[in-house]
């Protein structure tokens, strides 16, 4: 199995669920909004145009975008991948320089770990599943996106996301959960929490990029993956999500 070529199966075999975090009653946190994107000043009403996009046109505008100066160092756009009508949605945080040459985010060795993280849960890049970022160009030398970056890009993933309608939202990542809750704290205390973005539930969890970096917090990636499949359950039973 993929896990155990990566040299990840002590850590991603399922095991018993009953030590990891409850999502009968679990914590919800709204963040508190400190940077609410819809007040974006977007010049003209280029947020209200862009939410008005279908698919098609979306994918083009993100192509042709010149609305920041990213484009003038990217080689592809890399609008996202997958299930237009996903319940899961992951969002990572920009392009790196394998997805930047080939328009499709995650194809590096971060993608090899989320492709694998994915399927410990027994899911698939594009079969129920898409993939977004925060950005949609890559920031040069893999940089942080910076905040007028993100904000130029935000309407498109809020179009994106609008579209898909996911059940679920993963944020991996400081940088992604930073950017969709409009808060500054910590992945370890965001974790095991359901935040919402604009109403949708949302989890965090680490990065893949950070977890080949530290390969010890793999265990809790792995609870949060958990948490994140018990919660998709209630989700589908269609109890209401706690708010
Ligand atoms: N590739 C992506 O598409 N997103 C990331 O966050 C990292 C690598």
């Amino acid at each position: 199995m993929m896990l155990e070529e990566m040299g990840l199966a002590p850590v991603w075999h399922l095991r018993d669920q009953s030590g990891a975090a409850s999502v009968e009653e679990p914590p919800v946190t709204e963040a508190p909004v400190t940077r609410d994107p819809s007040h974006v000043a977007d010049t003209g009403d280029r947020r209200g145009e862009i939410m008005s996009l279908d698919w098609d046109r979306l994918k083009a505008r993100v192509a042709s975008c010149t609305d920041c100066p990213l484009h003038a160092t990217r080689k592809k756009t890399v609008f996202g991948v997958g299930d237009e009508a996903a319940e899961w949605l992951f969002v990572g945080e920009g392009p790196g320089a394998d997805d930047d040459a080939q328009g499709e985010p995650f194809v590096g060795q971060a993608g090899k770990l989320l492709d694998n993280m994915l399927a410990a849960i027994s899911l698939k890049r594009g079969a129920n599943v898409y993939i977004a970022n925060i950005l949609k160009c890559r920031p040069p030398g893999n940089r942080n996106p910076e905040p007028h970056e993100a904000l130029q890009c935000e309407p498109y993933l809020h179009r994106q996301i609008e579209l898909i309608r996911p059940k679920l939202i993963i944020a991996l990542g400081r940088v992604a959960a930073a950017n969709l809750l409009a808060s500054e704290a910590s992945v370890a205390s965001m974790r095991g929490k359901i935040h919402r973005y604009r109403g949708i539930p949302l989890i965090v969890t680490y990065h893949p990029a950070y977890l080949l970096r530290n390969l010890t917090d793999k265990a809790k990636a792995w609870e949060d993956l958990l948490f994140a499949v018990r919660t998709m359950e209630v989700l589908r039973k269609g109890a209401e999500a706690p708010t």
